[in-house]
């Protein structure tokens, strides 16, 4: 089964803004995607919808062969991480430390457990030595790692990020590459939302390139050659 299908989604926000026009794709497992678009295409709403954070108006999305659905939007999010455009829409805790442990000790892990994954997740993204650091205190850059931190530490099997690279740092753009094909390496499926055109041709095997809520057209990395 694959890892995401998305089945003739359709998306209106309550001001009737349509964002999504009849999407349907189906990624495999161990995909490394990534979707194209001008500001407002929609890219945002459509990873929102993939683990549970927002329901379609019309259509299906399905995890593993799942249907997501109201019932089971907890499970569904355990399996499938977002990382948002915006950190300070996903980093809130007092300190560093507090804001990768949070997703891990909902879940209810041995703290043990705990411990070890956030302090891999934090050193995947160069952020260890600021774990007592108020969020607050930090760049944006370094949010940024943080919230990437937060998902990672939930281990999830896909791993959907808005805008990874947007306001980072060469060296940080760098490391998030070499972060994403580790990830590949170990499996994950991974869909990334991004304006980085190089990036996305030099990384991806699926491409999605969207405008005003609809797919304009979807394949292999041929499709941006026009665009580089
Ligand atoms: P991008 O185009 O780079 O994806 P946006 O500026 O569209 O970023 O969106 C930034 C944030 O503002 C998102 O969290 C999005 O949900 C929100 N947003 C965008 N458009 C609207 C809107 N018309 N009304 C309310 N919120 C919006
Ligand atoms: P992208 O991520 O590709 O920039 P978005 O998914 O953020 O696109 O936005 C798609 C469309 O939905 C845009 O027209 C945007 O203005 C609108 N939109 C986004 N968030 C909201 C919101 N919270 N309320 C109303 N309209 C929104």
């Amino acid at each position: 089964v694959p890892a995401i299908e998305a089945e003739n989604l359709n998306f209106c926000y309550p001001d009737k803004t349509k964002a999504l026009h009849d999407l349907s794709f189906s990624l495999p497992v161990g995909s490394k995607a990534a979707i194209l678009g001008p500001n407002g295409a929609g890219k945002s709403t459509l990873l929102q919808h993939l683990n549970g954070l927002v329901m379609a108006s019309e259509g299906v999305v399905r995890i593993f062969g799942e249907p997501v659905t109201r019932n089971n939007m907890n499970q569904i999010r355990r399996k499938v991480g977002l990382l948002f455009q915006d950190p300070d829409d996903q980093v809130f805790s007092a300190t560093v430390w507090e804001d990768v442990t949070f997703g891990p000790r909902n879940l209810g892990l041995p703290q043990e457990e705990i411990e070890r994954r956030c302090e891999t997740a934090l050193a995947a993204v160069g952020m260890r030595e600021f774990k007592q650091k108020a969020p607050y205190h930090l760049s944006y850059g370094q949010k940024k790692r943080v919230a990437i931190a937060g998902v990672l530490a939930m281990q999830p099997d896909i791993i959907l990020m808005d805008e990874p690279m947007a306001y980072l740092d060469p060296r940080g753009k760098d490391e998030v590459a070499s972060l994403l094909q580790g990830l590949h390496l170990m499996g994950k499926t991974i869909l990334i939302a991004t304006h980085d055109v190089d990036f996305a041709a030099a990384w991806a095997d699926q491409v999605m390139l969207m405008k005003e809520g609809k797919m304009l057209a979807r394949g292999g990395t041929e499709l941006l050659v026009e665009k580089r």
